[in-house]
């Protein structure tokens, strides 16, 4: 078995690293926190740099990689800022459902403006009454002529107040029917009349922005509609996998951070005239955090290189995305611990890891949901 990567992947991940070393630095972050500011900077430097383009076929001008490029790329972003990477995954795994069900006239029109960063993509689905029961939404989408009139609520819209945003907006066009037969996606403009959105204060990631987002008779093209009518179900699980996948490598580089950070710190934070790291009680908190990571990444490239080889990797995915997510906020908590009084300071950036690792083991799929997926592709009928 072979875990190493080609030198095309080492050149990729040192020169990502390189990059997000450079433009997204602590103090970087640090302010951006503060301010709660969107990372305009870092998402220019990753379409210079041409990461948007990475998962994209050549005949977009993408640049065909596959999902091993793809855990780089979310590994090294996620080390900097979990937050950030969603940034990017919003706009990358959007725009690939257009890619994959729009009509040559929406790939043509979407895909450029989405890869020279005119535009940027999120996703949503979640309402107040429909998190992990995605079914139980109840905003639609009614036919007028040439448009789509939409009313309704969406929650937990990451990144939808982003300059130039599009949302990539599941709603219900035939509320008759079982729900994964009467979604539908449409691609609709940020700024667009009867749209009015607030960012929601939350205890992490909070420079990208998650957003409630309301729509009063909100009009928008019929062209507007990607993958068909009622053919929203399909769209969004035919990204899933990748979709959850670089979530999960983001995780692994993000609580890798935490063990990096935390050692450092064992290793120049004196206490009883030697570094708190000789104590075996940290030491053995810091070797088991160090496996635990290890361990959560093995699944994730596991998994990883089922997706490449094409190979169903479901279960293998969902599996990473519950130890990765729930070893993420477990270092975290421990990397406080070894932090002392300083990890619970917000001038030091271990704070900043625990609270963006705590939605990790909620977001895009809870733990829960992914015990039942796991349980389920087991044989067992588990609600
Ligand atoms: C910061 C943040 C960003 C997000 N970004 C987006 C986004 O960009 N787009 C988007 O569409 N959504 C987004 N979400 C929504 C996210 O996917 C939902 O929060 C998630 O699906 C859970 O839904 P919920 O919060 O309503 O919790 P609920 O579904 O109400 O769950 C509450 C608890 O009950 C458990 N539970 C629910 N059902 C079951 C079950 N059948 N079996 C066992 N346990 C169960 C859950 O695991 C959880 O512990 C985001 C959420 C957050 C917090």
């Amino acid at each position: 078995m072979d875990f190493s990567f080609t030198d095309e992947q080492n050149m990729l991940r040192d020169s990502v690293a390189k990059m997000m070393d450079k433009v997204a630095t602590p103090e970087y972050i640090r302010r951006l926190e503060k301010e709660q500011a969107y990372p305009d900077e870092v998402y220019q430097a990753w379409v210079d740099m041409g990461l948007l383009s990475m998962p994209f076929p050549e005949e977009y001008q993408g640049l065909g990689g596959n999902a091993i490029d793809m855990v780089i790329i979310a590994e090294e972003l996620g080390k900097r800022s979990f937050d950030f990477f969603q940034a990017y995954g919003g706009s990358v795994f959007c725009g690939l459902n257009v890619v994959k069900f729009g009509t040559p006239e929406q790939r043509a029109h979407w895909i450029p403006k989405l890869l020279s960063g005119e535009i940027k993509m999120s996703i949503s689905m979640s309402e107040p009454d429909a998190g992990s029961d995605i079914g139980a939404m109840r905003t639609t989408a009614k036919r007028d002529g040439e448009h789509w009139v939409i009313n309704g609520q969406k929650l937990w819209a990451t990144g939808a107040g982003a300059t130039n945003n599009v949302i990539n907006l599941y709603v219900k066009t035939d509320t008759s029917v079982h729900y994964r037969k009467g979604m539908s996606l449409l691609l609709v403009d940020k700024d667009t009349p009867g749209i009015k959105m607030r960012k929601l204060e939350l205890l992490g990631r909070r420079c990208v922005g998650t957003y409630e987002i309301f729509f009063d008779n909100v009009r928008v093209p019929f062209d507007r509609l990607v993958g068909g009518e009622n053919r929203g179900w399909d769209v969004v699980m035919n990204g899933l996998q990748i979709e959850r996948l670089t979530a999960t490598a983001g995780y692994c580089g993000a609580a890798q951070a935490v063990v990096d950070l935390a050692l450092q710190y064992a290793k120049d934070r004196k206490q009883f005239g030697r570094p708190i790291g000789t104590f075996q009680a940290i030491g053995h908190m810091l070797a088991d955090m160090a496996t635990e990571v290890e361990a959560a990444r093995t699944l994730m490239l596991r998994a990883a290189w089922m997706v490449s080889a094409g190979r169903d990797a479901l279960k293998e995915i969902s599996m990473a995305k519950l130890y990765s997510s729930e070893t993420f906020a477990k270092v975290a908590n421990q990397g406080m611990q070894v932090m002392g009084g300083y990890g619970y300071n917000m001038e030091f950036d271990m704070q900043r890891l625990f609270r963006d690792s705590r939605v990790t083991t909620v977001a895009a799929g809870s733990s829960q949901m992914q015990r039942n997926l796991i349980a389920n592709l087991m044989g067992l009928k588990v609600q």
